[in-house]
């Protein structure tokens, strides 16, 4: 399908394929199971503060139906696209299907700089896209969360509009929201803990010991800060870490707290004046135990994936990785992956629980949310380890295997209408 061509879900579609070939799919099954199923292009117009009128391109797209409603982040970054966002919710898809949750993938998003846009005109950017989108999501339809460049707040403003538009309140239309909304316990740190998680499950099976390791992170926002303070309480040193302005690297470990208090007053890490200064190029081949890309897609690519200098590479981010540089990991048999589609698989487990608490106007505690989503992660973990032995496979192809047969299991079991 043409409108969909973009580099990224070119990349998406590859990955399908490799496992598609594997599983042997017949090519008129792949179609249906590739491309999406819905998508909608929007024209977002809104008043700027100083009275002028700029319209921005928003974009959801659904990518199957067949295990329940579509479910999702919001993006709002420069790159955009509606290719990108095919892209992102196709990996949602097996994601999902992966963990074992009764949806389909959705992503959607704004092609804006949040960074450049007062809160003002990000509140008006969110409800007119959320106006747009009206006829598009819903409880049962399609669920929509935070992502880059998107928070708590994006949220409620989308919940409040979608509410208005009801006559009542529907806090299970979007997930990722304020505690006092609606939203879950637990939420905003999921996607982070769950990367901690599985990076110390992963040591464990590597017999790694955390007190003696390092980590390296890509990205200091939601995923990449509270993996970072995740790790650092197993005793994991954190060394480098970046965002948009550049990175920082101090092999004798930085100080976290006070790079907190930095990132409140001024959004960025410029400036903390701790650290050596490096690109973000040169942060993914730092010497490290552990590296965690959680910004961007196509980071580790098959010109850096043979100086990568990590044992352990986390994907917080999605798509991180491509795979011609796949190819290059594949042979290196002393880095261990946690595929995308399974290290930040925390964010829509605990999206999930958020959206059944929502529909049951029943709460649970920090305690109870956390517990289930570990069980949930271990099983998955545990299913794509033995997968990748058992055939001898990456334990990106077995991720992905487990949740391509998963959405295809069910769509043979349906039929296909009429
Ligand atoms: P965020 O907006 O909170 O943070 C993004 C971070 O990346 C910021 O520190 C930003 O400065 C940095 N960044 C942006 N462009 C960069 C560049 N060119 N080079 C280096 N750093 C750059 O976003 P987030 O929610 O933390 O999402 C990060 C990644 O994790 C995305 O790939 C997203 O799809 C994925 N993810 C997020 C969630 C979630 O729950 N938020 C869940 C699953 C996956």
């Amino acid at each position: 399908m043409e409108i969909y061509s973009h580099p990224i879900f070119d990349m998406a579609c590859r990955q399908f394929d490799i496992v598609a070939d594997r599983l042997q799919i017949p090519q008129d099954e792949r179609a249906r199971l590739k491309f999406p199923k819905r998508s909608l292009t929007v024209a977002v117009p809104i008043r700027r503060d100083d009275g002028s009128v700029t319209v921005f391109s928003g974009y959801r797209v659904q990518h199957h139906l067949t295990l329940g409603p579509t479910k999702g982040g919001m993006r709002y970054h420069p790159d955009v696209c509606l290719g990108e966002v095919a892209a992102l919710a196709m990996w949602m898809s097996w994601k999902c299907a992966l963990a074992g949750l009764p949806y389909g993938g959705a992503k959607g998003g704004v092609n804006c700089d949040p960074l450049k846009l007062s809160q003002g005109e990000l509140e008006r950017v969110t409800r007119r896209f959320t106006q747009e989108l009206v006829q598009f999501i819903g409880p049962q339809i399609d669920i929509p969360a935070p992502d880059m460049g998107t928070n708590e707040q994006t949220m409620a403003w989308m919940m409040d509009t979608y509410s208005v538009h009801a006559g009542h309140s529907v806090p299970g239309v979007v997930t990722g929201k304020p505690v006092g909304l609606g939203g879950s316990l637990g939420r905003r740190e999921s996607t982070g803990r769950g990367v901690g998680y599985l990076i110390n499950r992963a040591m464990d099976t590597l017999e790694m010991d955390p007190a003696k390791c390092t980590a390296v992170i890509q990205g200091f926002g939601n995923v990449g800060s509270i993996t970072a303070y995740s790790l650092a309480k197993y005793g994991v040193k954190i060394t480098g870490v970046s965002d948009v302005s550049g990175g920082l690297y101090n092999p004798k470990g930085l100080d976290l707290f006070k790079l907190q208090e930095h990132l409140a007053k001024t959004r960025s890490l410029e400036g903390f004046g701790e650290g050596e200064l490096v690109s973000n190029e040169q942060l993914l081949e730092l010497p490290c135990d552990v590296l965690v890309p959680a910004a961007l897609e196509r980071q580790i690519t098959g010109e850096n994936a043979s100086r990568l200098k990590c044992r352990i590479l986390a994907e917080g981010a999605n798509g991180p990785t491509t795979p011609d540089a796949d190819l290059i990991l594949d042979q290196r048999d002393d880095v261990f992956v946690i595929p995308d589609i399974l290290c930040n698989a925390g964010g829509v487990i605990v999206s999930y629980f958020e959206w059944v608490q929502d529909l049951q106007s029943f709460f649970w505690t920090e305690t109870e949310v956390m517990d289930r989503l570990f069980r949930i992660l271990e099983g998955s973990f545990h299913q794509t380890l033995q997968l990748s032995r058992k055939e001898k496979i990456s334990m990106r192809a077995a991720a992905l295997t487990l949740g391509i047969k998963r959405v295809r299991d069910a769509k043979q079991m349906r039929g296909l209408f009429p």
